[in-house]
């Protein structure tokens, strides 16, 4: 585990866009900022109101992310929801939405938790894949739930990856 100036140097990744922005050295409207969260809106906003929860720490992908930011993160964006409901911005529902890997739709390589507001007709939506259905089968759940119990097993015995102060 790094620590002092090593940890410093490890916590912002040169080249990113995310650190950059964190760092005050590209342009960013920040709606929120502590040791460990921050939000500022994005360029690509699927609607005006649009924020972008981040780990103030460069974690490329979630394994990468102390679990206990990931809930700061998580807890900072039910607020954000909240915020963003109550202001007067355009807002009849709300997404949270996180892409982890390319293949996900990650395009920025930090990780970062979108909040957005949503409101009928605003022309944002989800492809399903040909095959989708609503209903599958039991037996094709039951054995998709067995899959993840046994990688769960088989990850409850690693040691946390809390950063140390
Ligand atoms: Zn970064």
């Amino acid at each position: 585990m790094a620590t002092g100036i090593e940890a410093f140097a490890e916590a912002s990744r040169p080249g990113c866009i995310f650190c950059e922005i964190l760092a005050g050295r590209s342009e960013g409207s920040f709606v929120y900022r502590d040791d460990n969260v921050a939000a500022f809106m994005t360029l690509g906003a699927v609607n005006r109101g649009h924020v972008l929860v981040v780990p103030t720490r460069h974690a490329t992908y979630l394994s990468d992310l102390d679990p206990e930011v990931g809930a700061e993160m998580f807890r900072f964006a039910m607020r954000a929801a909240e915020a963003i409901r109550a202001s007067t911005l355009r807002c009849e529902g709300i997404n949270l939405f996180l892409a982890d890997g390319r293949a996900a739709l990650q395009s920025v390589f930090h990780t970062h938790l979108h909040v957005f507001p949503r409101f009928r007709g605003d022309g944002f939506g989800l492809v399903m894949p040909p095959d989708f259905r609503y209903r599958r089968p039991r037996d094709e759940l039951d054995e998709a739930a067995a899959e993840i119990r046994r990688a769960l097993d088989a990850t409850s015995v690693s040691p946390s990856r809390s950063i140390e102060p």
